[in-house]
């Protein structure tokens, strides 16, 4: 049932769904077979490096490109026949180098709304996103922050069920990264559904109820952020200064896998307890000081160089 809050109209969402879904350009396969199952009311995370397929992705579900192959519903409807559809019920974040740079605020929200029939007042968009003070000035004068949030503004111009963010908090300080999280989860209290790109590690574990990992044009796995983690990597790690010599096939017990990060030499293990009592009585057999030593459980990162072998900014 449709309702209000703060004058802002809370839409109801349905399911997003992708069977299957192709797209090439020339020889290379983009798409490559993507299945995704995108819930109501949830903020859904598309991660990848860079080339995997992300935007494409999205720009499909958005009706801004046809898909070669495969299906993409929204409830009942078939977006790949009704792009429509997408367009009237679903906002996309565009890129803040969009926007006309000799607008002002208002007017720039103005533009938007027009091209829409049915859509939210601009002065609760701008008093929402904090832009009271910058009501009239020009874009090209806005900070950072404020182009960011004037961006999910026009997002939100149409008063969508679903909203695309690409990566809403790209270049941002900490303090303007927050804020957009809170808008996002507004977003959800709302009953929308929001499905986001971050480069972000931290971002997605703290933000999304759900992930997809791609790489290469196909989805390598998803779930909820500490589900992936807990079933991709279930083990904890070693962390130990680059100082203490321990060489690339050492024996211990529950020892995975040692890599080294940086200054770091890490060790994945699946017994925690055993491996750390092998490798007290290894440094005090040697008389070898175990500095730097830390222990952690895995995160969304670990996660990620699993499944893609390489780290999100490479
Ligand atoms: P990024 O994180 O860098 O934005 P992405 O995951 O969004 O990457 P896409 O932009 O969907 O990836 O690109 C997937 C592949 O398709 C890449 O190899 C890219 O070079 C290619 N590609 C994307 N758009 C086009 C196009 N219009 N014409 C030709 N190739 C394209």
């Amino acid at each position: 049932m449709p309702a209000s809050q703060g004058g802002i109209h809370l839409a109801r969402s349905e399911f997003l769904c992708l069977k299957d879904v192709h797209k090439t350009y020339g020889a290379v396969r983009a798409v490559d077979g993507v299945d995704l199952g995108i819930e109501p009311g949830r903020i859904f995370g598309l991660l990848g490096p860079n080339g995997a397929g992300k935007t494409t992705t999205l720009e499909m579900i958005e009706g801004l490109r046809r898909p070669d192959s495969g299906t993409i519903t929204y409830g009942e409807h078939d977006l790949v026949r009704q792009p429509r559809v997408a367009r009237e019920r679903f906002g996309v974040q565009l890129q803040t180098s969009a926007f006309f740079e000799l607008l002002r605020v208002d007017e720039t929200i103005d533009l938007f709304a027009s091209f829409y029939r049915h859509t939210l007042p601009t002065e609760t968009l701008i008093e929402r996103f904090e832009l009271g003070e910058k009501r009239k000035a020009y874009v090209q004068h806005l900070s950072g922050g404020q182009r960011q949030r004037l961006a999910v503004a026009v997002a939100l111009v149409n008063d969508p069920e679903v909203v695309f963010l690409d990566e809403p908090t790209a270049g941002l300080d900490p303090q303007a990264r927050r804020n957009v999280w809170d808008s996002v989860r507004q977003l959800r209290e709302e009953g929308r559904s929001v499905v986001l790109t971050t480069h972000y590690m931290d971002e997605a574990e703290a933000l999304c109820d759900q992930l997809a990992v791609m790489d290469h044009g196909r989805v390598l796995d998803e779930g909820q952020p500490k589900e992936l983690i807990a079933r991709r990597m279930p083990g904890a790690f070693i962390e130990l200064s680059s100082e203490v010599p321990i060489a690339d096939d050492v024996s211990l017990p529950g020892l995975e896998r040692l890599t080294r990060e940086g200054p770091k030499t890490v060790l994945m293990t699946q017994h925690l307890d055993e491996t750390l009592a092998a490798l007290a009585e290894w440094a005090r057999a040697r008389d070898v000081p175990l500095t730097g030593l830390a222990t952690r459980s895995a995160t969304l990162e670990d996660v990620f160089l699993h499944l893609t072998g390489r780290s999100l900014r490479d």
